[in-house]
């Protein structure tokens, strides 16, 4: 067995993570699905790769035609490790289910949700985990069409704890021109991108560790915004 104390460690970080998975994805009595993310497979993918694996996901979410899945199967096959393809930074918002909207299964995506997708040293400590450790090779931060954090920064709304994490978003709203309100659609529209292009540089910038990867070419950090009346994921720059 792994020992998982090694999370916290500074020492041992690239050895330890991947240990985990010696066991057969066959072993045991129930018959599992095939399709979960393997050692082999996950070190064959690029960046580039996962990406467009991604958007083939949501493609076939939009048209409805997602793979079909044995999830207990799964479940047993990556019970003994991990080896996900990519991070998601998503919002808290019920209608923006990572895994669903890029039709992925158990094991395939870390996913750090909260209200705004915006970064902080625990996401971005999570993500060096996600990354370094277990060899993720993309990291999506996906924003959403009507967010309601990013209107309750634009309104600056005030309630107990929700008052500081809104200021997370603000420096995308004070970085962007036009009417401050958030019945102003395109002036939303433009926030909530330049709130995921600001995630995108700021992970970027406050972690050698996903920079370093980044420009060995082992890893993309990309934004994309989530249209919910469509279901179609709109890359930015990609
Ligand atoms: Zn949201």
């Amino acid at each position: 067995m792994i020992n998982r104390t090694v999370f916290g460690l500074a020492t041992g970080l690239f050895a330890a993570a991947l240990a985990g998975c010696a066991a057969s994805h066959h072993g045991g009595e129930a018959p599992v699905s095939a399709g979960v993310m393997t050692q082999e497979a996950q070190r064959a993918l690029t960046p580039d790769a996962v990406l467009a694996d991604l958007k083939a996901g949501n493609e076939r979410f939009v048209a409805n035609r997602g793979i079909d899945r044995n999830w207990v199967g799964q479940a047993r096959a990556t019970a003994s490790g991990q080896y996900p393809k990519a991070i998601v930074l998503g919002c808290l918002d019920s209608r923006v289910p990572p895994e669903v909207v890029f039709d992925q299964g158990i094991g395939d995506m870390f996913v750090g949700r909260v209200a705004g997708n915006f970064e902080n040293q625990d996401m971005v400590g999570s993500m060096e985990f996600g990354t370094a450790v277990a060899g993720s090779k993309l990291i999506v931060v996906l924003g959403h069409t009507s967010c309601g954090a990013v209107m309750g920064a634009i309104d600056r709304a005030q309630l107990g704890n929700l008052t500081a994490m809104l200021a997370n978003i603000e420096p995308a709203v004070a970085s962007t021109s036009g009417e401050r309100a958030s019945s102003n659609k395109d002036f939303v529209r433009r926030v909530t991108e330049e709130n995921v292009r600001r995630t995108v540089r700021d992970i970027q910038s406050r972690s050698e560790v996903i920079s370093g990867l980044v420009s060995e070419g082992k890893l993309r950090v990309v934004g994309a915004v989530y249209e919910l009346e469509s279901g179609r994921v709109r890359w930015l720059d990609n």
